[in-house]
Parts: C-alpha cells; structure tokens; sequence
C-alpha cells in the first residue's frame, strides 16, 4: 500500500495504532500496515511501552478444536462472517471490528476472552486457506468451527456434547483466567443477534 500520501500515510498510522492496541504481534502489522519496521517497532512502544514481543505464530488449528476455545472461536467466527457479507471495508478492518464486537460480547456475558487478536487472525487465515470450515450442529443448528473437509452429517458441537471435565476444570490448564463461565447456545445466538442489530457494523 502506497505510504506516499500524507492522508495515505495517517491512515495507515491509524491502521496500526488500532491494531498494536488490539495486542497484534509484529508480524501481522507488517504483514498488513504499509509502515517500514522501524516505525512500527516506534509505535509499538509508544503505545504500549515495552518492545513488541518475539515468538512465530500459532500455525496449528488444533488448538480451535479444544472446547472452550471452540466456543469462543465460533461466536467470533460467525460475527466476523456476517460482517464480512455485510460490509464493503478492507477485510482488515473488518476483521478489527469482530474483533472487537467479540470482546464487548465477552464483557456482557462477564466471560473472560479466550481468543486473542493473533488467533483469531489466524483462524481467518486457515477459513481462507480451506484448512478450516464451519460445521452444523445436528442438535442445536449453531455453527461451529471444525477442521475442513470433516464429515458434515451427524456433527455434534461441543456445546451439546461438552467434555466431562468441561464443567470443573478450574485454572488447571487455563492460565488464563480462573473461573470461566460458559455462555449457552443460546446465549451465544442471542449475543451475535444483539450485535449485529444493534449497529456493530459501524
Ligand atoms: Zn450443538
């Protein structure tokens, strides 16, 4: 993207200001933003004032699979599709406002977010490349993330078949955040419903 313009150029300063404040790694902003490396590298610790952390990106779709991190996937994966349709933005941007419309969902349902920037930027990127697809549930009709090329017939979400131990597993292995409440199907629906009535494609 052309940086030469000065409107150009503060576009893609603000570009990048939402992003690093969405905790994008550097990878991805030099992937997307048209602003050399070093001033990203600037940006980065003027916003958040520590250097921009080091470490490759998630390139497995395993870890969507899990069952909370399906759930979480799923919800932003579907708002994220239907902005998409709905919306002539840069698909960047799009991606930036699901992103946020899943955070003020978490924050609703008082839940802690479990999908960060990178991942779901990568989810997008494995919907892309046919490594990922959505998959309809037999028993509750949601749509869920699933690896591509699955059966679709006879398809079970994790919500109405949680994992025993779905219920208890309490900061084990969640580092993350302690107790997590779970949102229901429906809760979910209603949620992405509520969003998209209400104006999130602004
Ligand atoms: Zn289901």
């Amino acid at each position: 993207m052309s940086t030469k313009s000065v409107l150009g150029e503060v576009r893609e300063v603000q570009l990048a200001i939402q992003l690093i404040h969405l905790g994008a790694r550097l990878q991805f902003l030099e992937a997307e933003v048209g602003l050399s490396r070093e001033r990203l590298i600037r940006l980065y610790k003027e916003i958040k004032g520590v250097s921009p952390p080091k470490g490759l990106l998630p390139f497995s779709t395993d870890w969507y699979m899990t069952w909370l991190a399906n759930i979480h996937s799923s919800m932003f994966y579907n708002m994220y599709q239907f902005m998409k349709t709905h919306s002539d933005e840069e698909k960047v941007w799009v991606l930036i406002k699901s992103y946020k419309l899943y955070l003020q969902q978490i924050e609703a349902q008082e839940s802690e977010p479990i999908l960060d920037f990178t991942r779901a930027y990568t989810m997008v990127r494995f919907f892309d490349s046919d490594m990922l697809q959505l998959s309809t549930c037999c028993r509750c009709a949601g749509q869920f993330v699933a690896h591509a090329h699955d059966h679709k017939s006879g398809y079970v979400c994790v919500l109405c078949r949680p994992p025993s131990r779905a219920g208890k597993a309490r900061g084990s292995k969640r580092a993350a955040g302690g107790e997590i409440s779970v949102p229901g199907m429906e809760s979910i629906g209603l949620a992405v419903e509520a969003a998209l009535d209400g104006g999130g494609l602004h």
